[in-house]
């Protein structure tokens, strides 16, 4: 079925071996890999959706003739790494499968951005961190996937082009937006972006993933490069530094890293929590910090958890990342998400003026899609690019099912807590009277709606039921269940408390 092309061990049959994917950067002797942002079982998984979706568009002769030769060899930042297996090939596929290419992976990863194409000729070594750039074809296109501006490497890093990661342009102030959660980091960003000199050092930020902490970073890196062209502004994830770092002892050449480090104006190091471990790039993160710090020059940094929280790495680091100013980025609410969410279909209108996204299905993202910003972005990526690849008008009902997975994985887990509460504040009784013995109908009555909720929304047996609804017997719900069931046949008024009960719940 699966061609092969001998010579080569790109793919297997459609999917690739995790060892074949691997794409995260040596762990030299550390028996540690660098975390990868996408697991390569996931890649695997992905990259043979694309294929079938492709398959199924562009024909049996495609797959067999180009598709099927091709190997995903990893995402970095949103860039998909796809080899052919020759130059010729490679031209080929760019230039009329490339498309193509990019619109599926949009549909099946929202984060897609970009694909390098590289002929496996060219691709020195089984390792695919050592493949060169060089000879990469990228294609990257106004495409719904690509409601995101391409991620190139901003010429202005210059010297530092090398050690510091990319700057995405599309994080920037302007398309940032606040909200309760986010506001104070925000501000103390801005505060950093427009002083001259440190107005607090460091600025830590810190909050779960996907809520913004990177886009805030080359917010301040793109605003001071704007306004000071002179400063030399370095960003670069810890996992980068260590990396360096690590690379520098192993070739004895340690200086050039530690004075280029030591001269910028500005440096960021994301997601710091990855630095634990390795006791000699602490000490050398440390160092840095502290001549940085004692230079007056500007540090931001970033973790998922705030310093204190950081085990792994050395208390007096912890203690001092805290001396700055410590901002925390908290969950999303539905109002930012929604605003967050506006922002981005304006952004795609202005790409494809055709596109058609009702506000409808940008509430139904905001309220069902979890707190993570990134996951709602890709939500939407993904609704686009399966519209636009489909030809199919976006609806609820459509994004609901395009994105079926992503729903079951944040659907709310409701608690029994959660379902006495709601339902004594509806029906305006106290809480401690769910659990009451009282039988006084005002109350008995709302009891039994809870514990009819309870039975429906939750996975808990009738016995567990019993039990958090004041040490209440199992036959006691089940009559409890009968009886509203009777109810809501006869009792409308009763029926529509129960429906708007578990709205209220289902949010
Ligand atoms: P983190 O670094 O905290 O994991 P990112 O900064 O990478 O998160 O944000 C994830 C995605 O969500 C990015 O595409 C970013 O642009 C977007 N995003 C996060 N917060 C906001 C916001 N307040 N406004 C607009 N986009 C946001
Ligand atoms: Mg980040």
């Amino acid at each position: 079925m699966t061609k092969r092309n001998p010579g080569t061990d790109v793919f297997t049959e459609l999917g690739h071996t995790p060892a074949q994917l691997g794409f995260s950067e040596p762990a030299h002797g550390t028996g540690r890999t660098f975390p990868a942002e996408v697991s390569t079982s996931e890649i695997s998984r992905q990259w043979t959706q694309v294929v079938t979706l492709l398959r199924k568009e562009l024909g049996e002769s495609t797959y067999q003739n180009w598709l099927c030769l091709m190997g995903c060899e990893g995402i970095d930042g949103g860039c998909v790494q796809l080899t052919a297996p020759s130059r010729f090939k490679r031209d080929w596929i760019s230039s009329h499968l490339g498309e193509a290419l990019l619109k599926a992976w949009g549909a099946v990863n929202g984060q897609v951005l970009r694909l390098d194409l590289r002929a496996k000729e060219n691709a020195p070594g089984p390792s695919s961190s050592n493949i060169s750039t060089n000879d990469a074809v990228t294609v990257a296109s106004a495409l719904p996937a690509q409601m995101r501006a391409e991620n190139q490497i901003d010429p202005r890093n210059g010297q530092y082009g090398r050690l510091g990661a990319p700057l995405d342009p599309r994080f920037t102030f302007e398309d940032f937006v606040v909200g309760k959660s986010n506001e104070f980091a925000h501000a103390a960003a801005r505060r950093v972006a427009d002083s001259d000199n440190p107005p607090f050092n460091p600025l830590f930020l810190h909050g779960g993933v996907g809520l913004g902490k990177t886009h805030l970073m080359h917010a301040i890196a793109h605003a001071i490069r704007a306004q000071h062209p002179e400063r030399t502004v370095l960003y670069l994830s810890a996992e980068k530094f260590m990396y360096q770092f690590i690379k520098a002892l192993r070739d004895k050449d340690t200086m050039p890293f530690k004075e280029a480090l030591r001269s910028v104006d500005v440096l960021m190091v994301d997601d710091v929590q990855f630095i634990g471990g390795k006791g000699s790039t602490q000490e050398e993160f440390f160092h840095t910090f502290n001549a940085l710090i004692d230079h007056q020059k500007q540090l931001v940094i970033s973790a998922d958890r705030s310093p204190s929280d950081l085990d792994g790495i050395e208390e007096r680091i912890r203690s001092r990342l805290g001396w700055g100013l410590v901002a925390d980025i908290h969950p999303t609410d539905y109002e930012l998400r929604l605003g967050i969410l506006q922002g981005k279909a304006e952004i795609a209108r202005r790409q494809m003026p055709d596109l058609q996204i009702a506000e409808a299905v940008l509430e139904f993202l905001a309220h069902r899609i979890s707190s993570n910003v990134r996951d709602v972005e890709g939500a939407l990526t993904r609704v686009v690019a399966f519209a636009t690849l489909v030809r199919r008008p976006i609806t609820v009902d459509m994004a609901r099912e395009v994105l079926q997975d992503l729903l079951r994985a944040s659907e709310r887990r409701i608690t029994i807590d959660e379902i006495q509460r709601k339902a004594a504040e509806y029906f305006n009784i106290r809480l401690a009277d769910m659990l009451s013995a009282r039988r006084a109908r005002a109350v008995a009555r709302p009891r039994q709606v809870a514990m009819y909720l309870a039975k429906q929304l939750t996975a808990r047996s009738l016995p567990e039921i019993g039990r958090k609804f004041g040490g209440r017997d199992h036959t006691t719900v089940i009559h409890a269940v009968r009886r509203i069931e009777q109810l809501r046949e006869s009792d409308n008024a009763l029926n529509e408390d129960v429906e708007k009960l578990q709205r209220l719940l289902q949010g």
